[in-house]
């Protein structure tokens, strides 16, 4: 039997949360023969909630769960941890203005990121889903002056989803064979995907779908399913959210063939501006993921790449003051 992995997740109390513990433990990220111990972070109102969620996962008796650790103490959730998923985060209050948000969520990450620093292993993989995910993964790396920036991403992975699976339904083609999508930049409303590269099976993506249709409808839709699925199901998007931050961890970790879009920090390839946490087109193997280069951009990819990457700059000038640089 393997050693069993140390798998921090925060927020575990919250929506996310309650789709994604349940397939980690069931051995959907790791694999079936990858014994884990869960290390879930809530802040205090959320431990009750908590206790409940532990409660049910106890009565899954998953066979790979050795452990189940609860706790309101960031040092104990970080504690050896050596896959983290940042989930929890500050939601936007009634008449909270976009920088209070921000704040309010650099507090959070900055404290997680100097306890990732002082108690988890070196060799921690970390993922921040909770919102604004790129700036707040920035936040957190700063503080961790101990571990490799590159073990620090964002997802970008559910807006690669939802495209990739609007492509393969516009087209009629099964979803496994698009690839090649890009997400570029921040997972906002300025993200951009793009479809230059796709490829349907052999096919160039464009051979197969139209323009008005890539620029007019699919842009906006991926821009906005999120605000849609709000709208329809009168809560945010969860189990969504859960799957894509379990693909972008698995193939981190355990390598894939296929291009994935991920938020890392910028080494300033495609002359996006360095140090900011922006979503790249990324290869995944041996454990880490590498930035595709190279590729062609046309000037209209080029403006939409620019916009993202002109709010990422603007958030962090509003938190400059945590960022321990
Ligand atoms: P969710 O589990 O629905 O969402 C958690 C975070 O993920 C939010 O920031 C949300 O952003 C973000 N997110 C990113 N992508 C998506 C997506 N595609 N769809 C939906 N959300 C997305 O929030 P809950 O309020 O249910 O749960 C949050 C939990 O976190 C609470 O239990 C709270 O107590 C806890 N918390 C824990 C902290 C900690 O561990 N230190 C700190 C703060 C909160 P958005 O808001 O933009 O939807």
């Amino acid at each position: 039997m393997k050693k069993a992995a140390r798998i921090t997740i925060t927020g575990a109390a919250g929506q996310i949360s309650y789709s994604l513990i349940f397939r980690i433990a069931s051995g959907e990220f790791l694999g079936k023969d990858q014994p884990i111990i869960l290390q879930l972070l809530e802040i205090t109102p959320g431990m009750n909630a908590l206790s409940g969620v532990a409660m049910e996962l106890s009565d899954c008796a998953f066979p790979l769960v050795k452990e189940i650790i609860c706790t309101d103490n960031v040092d104990l959730a970080f504690q050896n941890s050596e896959y983290a998923f940042l989930v929890g985060a500050r939601p936007r209050g009634p008449g909270m203005e976009r920088k209070d948000l921000l704040q309010a969520n650099a507090a959070i990450f900055s404290e997680q990121g100097k306890a990732i620093n002082n108690s988890a292993s070196k060799s921690i993989k970390v993922i921040v889903v909770g919102n604004p995910a790129n700036t707040n993964a920035l936040i957190a790396l700063k503080n961790a002056p101990d571990i490799d920036p590159s073990q620090f991403t964002a997802m970008t992975r559910l807006d690669h989803n939802r495209a990739q699976s609007q492509v393969a339904d516009k087209t009629g083609s099964p979803v496994s064979s698009v690839e090649n999508i890009i997400i570029w930049g921040n997972h906002s409303a300025t993200q951009y995907p793009d479809l230059h590269h796709t490829m349907i099976g052999e096919k160039s993506a464009f051979d197969m779908i139209n323009i008005d249709w890539y620029k007019n409808e699919l842009i906006p839709c991926v821009q906005q399913r999120g605000a849609e699925i709000i709208k329809a199901r009168g809560a945010s998007s969860a189990a969504s959210a859960a799957n894509a931050a379990i693909n972008h961890m698995r193939d981190w970790a355990l390598g894939t063939d296929n291009w994935v879009s991920m938020g890392v920090l910028s080494d300033g390839s495609y002359g996006v501006a360095k140090d900011i946490i922006y979503s790249f087109p990324c290869r995944c193997s041996n454990g880490r993921w590498d930035i595709i280069k190279d590729l062609a951009l046309n000037e209209f990819s080029k403006e939409k790449m620019k916009d993202s990457e002109r709010e990422l700059l603007e958030e962090k000038e509003a938190i400059r003051e945590l960022l321990d640089d």
